[in-house]
């Protein structure tokens, strides 16, 4: 086994526990980069740096009486979607701006009592909608690789930020692809749990059918060691599974000689970038030399996974978004004269330009005489893609594919093209809609951004998505590569523009983190 990266969780759990260094000195470490380098990347909303320093002694505490969890001062970042007490909890919206949450989600209390160390929380799409993290209230993320170019989204800050080197793990949520998505699109390990895996308490809700709780991390080990922690029944979310927790850490090692890897053709065809294809190509090949067999399988309604998800997930969020009213969470319009003009214009007022669509499309599909025609016939279709997915996983273990069909694409050029953004997405929705896991691994690059392999599991079949990808990276170097970061300039910082000056990319270059770096393979070895 090679040792763990010295930025990994798994490297810092080891550290603490050798006495290299304190949680403490870890805690500042990671606050000393945020504050010297996020200006660039715009990868943290709120960052708690008393709070992390308080929790790093408390955890160095822990340790000198022995008492210390073997992830205790380990820093965490928490997508600003988990409600976190007595910190600002504002899901990327003007609408929840100053909200301050009641309570922890049990993510991130759980994590909490793991010994974690909270460094913040990080910025993402308006309550989660959205494919790059541009709808963002508080400005777009860059990415680290390119910051003319987007994270990806919805948690596109989770993943700058540990891509960037700002925290080791965050959590993030998936409803139809913003785990995975963001990790291909930065170079990452995101791993989507199995609908009910991980609950949804504390985590305010977009689609509440799709939305799961998973983790941005450098390797799959270090998403093992913190899922652990997180996944599991919890009595306050009503679809949480009562099913007992799989030891990821232990089983991460298994052979994966005799793997059944099932191929879906038409993610290999032309709509996908050349430079993806390749690298995945070579990456289910890597996976064959480890002893796995590969065979070709079809899921018929993988065409409509698209409209059947922007059909219901809308209809979902028009419904849990309407307790923002004006009244009792949130932004409040000042001057108005009747409650109806208080619920239209905090409405108008408090959600952006994506989110007011959904709204609308959501609307309208569960309308009175139209629910059959379009919400009805998406839920039969929702039933149709999961029998596909029933019926491939009969002869395979995995299903391996792109993540998503291009490497990360410029700032503002899918801001009016929501068709366009909503295609980011076509290789992820599936396994939302069939309440699957999967989870993306750093795959080699297309030029010079990151490319994404996905590896779909059965339900409940994280352990086994976590080892093939752990022996994936056994065997690859690709999730060691790190992008190359200049030294913090002075000057426009990028992604914190107010005027929604990004658009065209013009203002962008001003954070001088784009020099061209290194050949890939040379990066692997940073
Ligand atoms: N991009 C998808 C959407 O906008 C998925 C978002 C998510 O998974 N939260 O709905």
């Amino acid at each position: 086994m090679t040792a763990p990266a010295p930025d990994s969780v798994a490297g810092i759990a080891a550290g603490l526990a050798r006495g290299d260094f304190s949680a403490e000195e870890v805690a500042r470490r990671f606050l000393a980069r945020i504050e010297a380098l996020d200006s660039r990347f715009n990868s943290y909303i709120t960052v708690t740096a008393e709070r992390a320093i308080e929790e790093a002694r408390r955890a160095d505490d822990a340790r000198r009486r022995g008492s210390a969890g073997f992830l205790a001062g380990v820093p965490v970042a928490h997508k600003d979607l988990f409600c976190t007490r007595g910190v600002r909890t504002t899901c990327g919206s003007r609408m929840l701006a100053n909200h301050v949450a009641a309570y922890d989600a049990t993510v991130v209390e759980l994590l909490r009592r793991s010994g974690m160390v909270t460094l913040g929380k990080t910025n993402l799409d308006e309550f989660a909608m959205g494919s790059s993290t541009e709808s963002s209230h508080f400005g777009p993320v860059c990415n680290p690789w390119d910051p003319e170019r987007v994270a990806g989204g919805s948690s596109g800050g989770s993943a700058a930020a540990v891509a960037a080197g700002l925290a080791p793990v965050a959590t993030a949520t998936d409803t139809g692809g913003s785990i995975r998505q963001p990790a291909a699109l930065c170079g990452l390990t995101g791993l989507k749990p199995t609908y009910g895996r991980v609950s949804r308490h504390g985590l305010v809700a977009f689609a509440s059918s799709f939305d799961q709780g998973g983790l941005l991390a450098r390797s799959a080990e270090d998403v093992a060691l913190v899922l652990g922690e997180m996944a599991g029944f919890d009595e306050r979310d009503s679809t949480s599974l009562d099913a007992p927790v799989d030891d990821y850490r232990a089983r991460l090692e298994a052979p994966i000689a005799g793997l059944r890897i099932g191929l879906v053709e038409e993610q290999f065809e032309d709509g996908v970038e050349a430079g993806v294809r390749e690298a995945v190509g070579a990456a289910v090949r890597v996976l064959e030399g480890l002893g796995a067999t590969v065979r070709p399988i079809r899921l018929e309604y993988a065409d409509v996974g698209i409209p059947t998800y922007y059909m219901l997930a809308p209809a979902e969020c028009s419904s849990n978004l309407s307790r923002f009213d004006g009244v009792r969470y949130g932004f409040r319009a000042p001057g108005v004269s009747s409650v109806e003009e208080l619920y239209v214009e905090s409405r108008t007022q408090g959600f952006g330009v994506e989110v007011k669509r959904r709204i609308l499309a959501g609307t309208y599909a569960l309308s009175k005489g139209y629910y059959d025609a379009y919400y009805g016939k998406a839920q039969r279709l929702r039933r149709l893609i999961a029998d596909d997915y029933r019926r491939a996983f009969e002869e395979v273990d995995v299903i391996a594919g792109p993540t998503t069909p291009t490497p990360a694409f410029r700032l503002g050029d899918r801001l009016d093209d929501p068709i366009a953004m909503y295609l980011a997405d076509v290789f992820t929705v599936g396994v939302n809609l069939a309440g699957l896991c999967a989870v993306s691994v750093p795959a080699g690059f297309a030029g010079s951004l990151p490319v994404g392999l996905q590896l779909t599991g059965n339900h409940l079949e994280e352990a086994r998505l976590l080892n093939v990808a752990h022996r994936f990276q056994q065997a690859t170097d690709w999730h060691l590569a790190r992008p190359p970061l200049a030294e913090p300039a002075g000057g426009t910082p990028a992604g914190r523009t107010q005027d929604g000056g990004t658009r065209g990319g013009g203002t962008q270059g001003a954070a001088g983190a784009s020099e061209p770096g290194p050949t890939p393979a040379a990066r692997g070895r940073r």
